[in-house]
Order: C-alpha cells, then sequence, then structure tokens
C-alpha cells in the first residue's frame, strides 16, 4: 500500500533504546507521547530495554496504557546498535523513529521531520551543530573517523548524524533485511541509500546521569564501522608492504654494489637490528589488521542470532509474556 504523504495520517512508531535510564525513562516517553498526540492519531512506543541493571524495564512495563508502549526487553546488554536493530523488528508504523531515553533528542523536531517526509524524503536525520562544546578528543576523532570511513569510498557517512532519525517503512524493511551481526548503524543508514535529507538541532543536556559511551567505547564502535564499511585497512597494509619491500630492495642492491664493484666493507649491526625490529613490527601492525577482519568473518559464520529477547510486554495486556 503506497500512502499519500501530503494527507495520510500515518502510523508512527517511535523507538527508544534504553539502558539504565530509570531516572529519565518516564519523563521521555510522556514528552514523545505529548509530541504525537499532536502530530498524528496513530502512534506506539517500542522501548528496547537493553539489559538495563536498574528499574528501567519495570517502569516501562508499567506504563499507562494511553502512552502505547511496548517493551522488548533484551536478556542481557547487547549495545545500542542491537537495541535499534531489535526496534526496528519490532516497530509497525508507516514510518519509525528513532530517539535516545535520556531526553537528549527534543521531540519537537519530530514534526519538521514529519514535515520533511511530506515533502517526499524517505529518511530525515538530525545533524548535531553543538560539536564545538564538545571534548578535544571526541571531536578530533570524531573527524579521523570521517575522514578514514570515507576514504573506503564506498558508502557517503553524512558527518554528524547519529541515530536520531525517522524513516520511511521502505528503509525499515531494507534494513531489516540486512543479515549483519557486525551492526554498525550509521554505515547501515547509509548503505540502504533512500532519498535523505539531513536537519540541524541542538541536543539537550541528558535529564540524569552520563553518557555510556566511553572514550574506549567510541573508539571500539568506530574501529566496527571502519572494519565493516571499508577495506581501507587492508588496502593500507597492501600499500605500505609494498613500499617497505621496493625500499628493501633498493638498499639490498646498494649492498651488492658496494660489495662488488666499491670492496666497501660493511659494518651493518645496528641497521640489522633496526630494520629487523621495524619491518617485524610493521608485520605485526598488519597480521593484527587481518585478524580483525578474520574476527568479524568469525562472528558471522557462527551465525548466532544478534540478541535474545527475554520478554515482550505490549501496552493493551500490560503483562509480561516471555517470547522462548
Ligand atoms: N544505550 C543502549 N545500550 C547501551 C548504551 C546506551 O541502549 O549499551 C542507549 C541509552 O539508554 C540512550 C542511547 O542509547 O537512550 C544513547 O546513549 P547515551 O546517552 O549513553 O550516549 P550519547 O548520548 O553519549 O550518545
Ligand atoms: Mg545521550
Amino acid at each position: 500500500m503506497v500512502l499519500d504523504r501530503a494527507c495520510a495520517n500515518p502510523h508512527i512508531t517511535v523507538i527508544v533504546p534504553a539502558f539504565n535510564e530509570e531516572a529519565a525513562i518516564h519523563l521521555t516517553l510522556e514528552n514523545i507521547a505529548n509530541q504525537l498526540n499532536q502530530l498524528s492519531p496513530n502512534w506506539d512506543i517500542v522501548v528496547i530495554d537493553d539489559g538495563s541493571r536498574d528499574r528501567t524495564a519495570q517502569i516501562v512495563r508499567n506504563m499507562p496504557p494511553f502512552l502505547n508502549t511496548t517493551l522488548v526487553r533484551f536478556s542481557r546488554n547487547f549495545g545500542k546498535e542491537y537495541a535499534i536493530s531489535a526496534g526496528l523488528e519490532y516497530a509497525t508504523g508507516d514510518i519509525v523513529v528513532c530517539m535516545d531515553a535520556d531526553g537528549q533528542h527534543s521531540s519537537d523536531l519530530v514534526s519538521d521531520m514529519l514535515a520533511q517526509w511530506r515533502q517526499g524524503y524517505d529518511m530525515v536525520y538530525a545533524v548535531r551543530n553543538d560539536r564545538a562544546v564538545e571534548s578535544r578528543f571526541k571531536r578530533w576523532g570524531s573527524r579521523l573517523f570521517y575522514r578514514a570511513i570515507s576514504l573506503g569510498g564506498q558508502i557517503h557517512i553524512p558527518r554528524d548524524a547519529g541515530d536520531f532519525r525517522l524513516m520511511d517503512r521502505k528503509v525499515v524493511d531494507a534494513l531489516r533485511a540486512l543479515p549483519e551481526r557486525n551492526r554498525f548503524m550509521k554505515g547501515m543508514y547509509a548503505w540502504v541509500g533512500y532519498k535523505s535529507i539531513g536537519i540541524p538541532y541542538t541536543p539537550l543536556p541528558r535529564l540524569h546521569g552520563e553518557s555510556a559511551f566511553s572514550r574506549l567505547r567510541l573508539m571500539s564502535l568506530a574501529w566496527t564501522g571502519i572494519t565493516s564499511f571499508s577495506v581501507i585497512p587492508l588496502r593500507l597494509a597492501s600499500a605500505v608492504g609494498g613500499i617497505l619491500a621496493l625500499l628493501a630492495f633498493i638498499y639490498g642492491m646498494t649492498v651488492v654494489v658496494d660489495k662488488l664493484f666499491l670492496h666497501e666493507s660493511i659494518p651493518g649491526w645496528p641497521t640489522t637490528i633496526a630494520s629487523i625490529m621495524f619491518f617485524s613490527g610493521v608485520q605485526l601492525l598488519f597480521i593484527g589488521i587481518l585478524g580483525e577482519y578474520l574476527a568479524r568473518i568469525y562472528d558471522e559464520v557462527k551465525g548466532r542470532p544478534p540478541y535474545i529477547v527475554a520478554e515482550v510486554t505490549s501496552p493493551q495486556k500490560a503483562q509480561s509474556e516471555p517470547t522462548e
């Protein structure tokens, strides 16, 4: 069924990944519901509790029915990328909007996103324009990341766009059809394509607590992104290996020439040691990079499900319903 976007009242599903958000989740869901009430008569919310160790799941389970909130609870913490993937599975709307549980994503923006959807855009992503207030580590890190991933040239990931976005059903179905277990959503949104547009926004302060993404976790996510969406590290390894081999060959030739024609004695011990150490370092580094790709392949061939759902609680029944 094709909706006439200009006049239709699309069913909107908002998916909300939540990890230890007991202090913020209630208010966030109320804000979202208030906004959705103004936008469409048909809407619902799906909260994915990503293995929270606090009362998040309990709070969501007991939400009043008029908040139309379904709880999908993971058996443990799988990470935000997987929570979003599950949200896309459980979302039934013609339109799906992904928003954080900590109140950083202003629900006011959803009406602007919807306006763009009505103009014919299939994906409308929020682009944060506040990078100046972030730490130097995050700013430089993100710059390096976008530069590295764009070297691969296969996909264009818009800068400073995160998971806060509106997607048409087409986009959601395309994302659901991607079978990979190493899920890097930013890359996957870009990979599926469709007519997309960014709109600027400034994230609000967190309602409570701190970001779950430490420096180490951000670096690990960036590395997953690069190894999932680019073969640049492998190409780089080949290029450096090639250049070093060429240099070594030239050096070898000069040694032979010296020996044969100039009859110079070669002291050489320090150079030998230095070059052995240098070349073994480079080799180990590149074996490590190969190992990273191998690990990703291993993850994929194991064929495990990307996450395990322990409970789904729909708003009508408001009772726990284990799925296994
Ligand atoms: N989140 C999640 N699983 C995790 C970590 C975070 O579902 O393992 C959720 C979190 O509850 C929030 C969103 O992902 O709704 C963004 O997380 P956070 O606010 O910690 O990150 P930041 O705002 O720094 O990107
Ligand atoms: Mg946040």
